[in-house]
């Protein structure tokens, strides 16, 4: 037995994992100390070997990939009752106190006869002082403010100091969206149940940088409070989102370069609307994109486009509570980019293809006014698909999309439900039937793909240019290739 105090600090309490053949520091230990050295992975020509492969001089286990094993080790020891899988977390340790003057002032008071007390909850919060001067002088920016420093000790009554450093403000990001749920609550951080209604938050977006400290300190505050009975989630976020980085001309944006967009320009020439719009669409937001000047005018063009069919709309056409009359190709697009957009959105956080389907529809749109404002059918397709498009766009382009929804149907489209697509007007993939005649090519037709064998025949049998070609013959046979040809043949 050899006995030892740790190898490595932060590595758990043992000193080494026992596998000379296939860790460096295993390996070392053992050739110091004399240690039998048995491969247990083949692979590699030396020793220590730390790839993977087939296990070896394992009994049971020979023969199993090394990383498959692992599940199967466990699994044997669990069924022997040797042993269980757990997953170990570690915090770091944590600074927390800071002397600055921002971040919550820690409610702790100092008195020479009772020591460290505890603010009482009755006087929570302790609220910052104003002060003149924020600068550090090697002391906390606070223990200048004497009349806020000098208190009574809540044990004896007598006179006591209150500190001077305050939290480090990761304490804050690490539960303020737990107060948003209930951010009026005057009594307490939040009311259980209503926080238990909202959390945890369904989806998280934020830069990578975050993904080591502040998500760490917002699961462990999570976590604690739910072990301590203040809500039910155990995880603070059910979707982690993390935003790519958009460069300009293919180089990262940085002041010494003096190629950072800024989005005030934009906002100032073009308005919020384009600037959301345009960072949403310059590329998928996991990946970021490459900023193009021109792109900006482009999606101001197409909202712009938006609004005076939103505006044309209105005034060519009566209030309807929807479409009516028979579907035409631009009302089975309106359905069309309702599913794309909600799909983009929901599964694959694509916003910038979403957006795409939204200036496809408002081009069908434009394309197809008048043959639409002809009827009154037409023209109610016409209007819904102006108010449809408006409420596709509202998450990126809040205040055109609202505007436009409002002006078409008069309701508010934050308190509308999310379109929904009709699952009969969706398009489908079309496949071109080849009809032949004796083996002769004389006609094709567009169908559904996965059209019936049946139905195909049916409308190759209806083929008008068949009907002309017959001349008297009848149909004897008809042979059906699925999806591709069907071959009539007559005699
Ligand atoms: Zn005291």
């Amino acid at each position: 037995m050899f006995v030892a105090d740790y190898v490595l600090m932060e590595y758990g309490t043992g000193a080494i994992m026992a596998v000379p053949a296939h860790d460096e520091r295993d390996f070392e230990f053992a050739r110091k100390h004399d240690l039998p050295i048995t491969r247990v992975i083949e692979g590699g020509e030396e020793l220590p070997y730390t790839g993977d492969g087939p296990m070896v001089n394992s009994g049971r286990f020979d023969g199993v990939h090394n990383r498959e094993a692992f599940t199967q080790i466990v699994e044997w020891l669990e069924s022997d009752g040797k042993g269980k899988p757990a997953v170990n977390y570690r915090l770091r340790d944590w600074l927390l106190s800071r002397q600055r003057y921002w971040g919550c002032p820690i409610p702790i008071v100092y008195c020479e006869k009772c020591g460290a007390n505890a603010v009482p909850d009755d006087q929570l919060p302790v609220v910052l002082p104003d002060v003149e001067d924020y600068a550090p002088k090697g002391l906390s920016p606070l223990a200048t403010a004497e009349d806020w420093v000098s208190t009574t000790c809540p044990s004896c009554d007598g006179p006591a100091r209150r500190e001077t450093d305050t939290m480090d403000t990761f304490v804050d990001s690490s539960w303020y969206f737990m107060r948003y749920c209930d951010a009026r609550n005057d009594a307490a951080p939040w009311d259980r149940e209503i926080l238990d209604g909202w959390m945890p938050v369904d989806q998280y977006i934020g830069g990578v940088e975050h993904a080591i400290l502040h998500l760490m300190y917002a699961r462990f505050f999570t976590k604690a409070f739910a072990d301590i009975g203040l809500l039910d989630a155990q995880e603070p976020f059910a979707r982690l989102f993390t935003q790519g980085m958009v460069t300009r001309d293919g180089a990262k944006m940085s002041k010494s370069k003096g190629n950072v967009v800024s989005p005030r320009d934009i906002v100032e020439q073009h308005g919020a609307d384009t600037a959301r719009c345009y960072i949403l669409y310059v590329g998928h937001p996991a990946e970021g994109g490459d900023w193009n000047d021109k792109g900006t005018e482009g999606i101001a063009r197409f909202l712009a486009r938006l609004w005076r069919a939103a505006v044309d709309a209105a005034a060519s056409t009566e209030p309807s509570d929807g479409p009516t009359g028979e579907p035409t190709g631009v009302l089975r697009k309106v359905h069309w980019a309702i599913d794309k957009v909600t799909a983009d959105l929901g599964e694959r956080f694509a916003t910038h293809t979403a957006i795409a389907a939204v200036i496809e529809l408002v081009n069908e749109l434009t394309k197809h006014r008048d043959e639409l404002l002809a009827t009154p059918d037409g023209a109610s397709q016409y209007r819904f698909g102006a108010a449809t498009a408006g409420s596709l766009i509202f998450p990126f382009a809040p205040h055109l999309g609202s505007e436009t929804y409002e002006l078409l149907t008069g309701r508010r489209v934050w308190e509308e439900p999310w379109p929904e697509a009709d699952p009969a007007l969706l398009e489908t993939d079309t496949v071109t039937i080849v009809v032949q005649l004796n083996g002769k090519v004389i006609d094709r037709f567009d169908a559904p793909a996965g059209i019936a064998d049946d139905e195909q025949e049916r409308l190759a049998r209806g083929s008008e240019r068949v009907a002309e070609r017959l001349d008297g013959r009848e149909i004897v046979k008809a042979i059906v290739v699925p999806g591709r040809l069907v071959n009539l043949v007559a005699r």
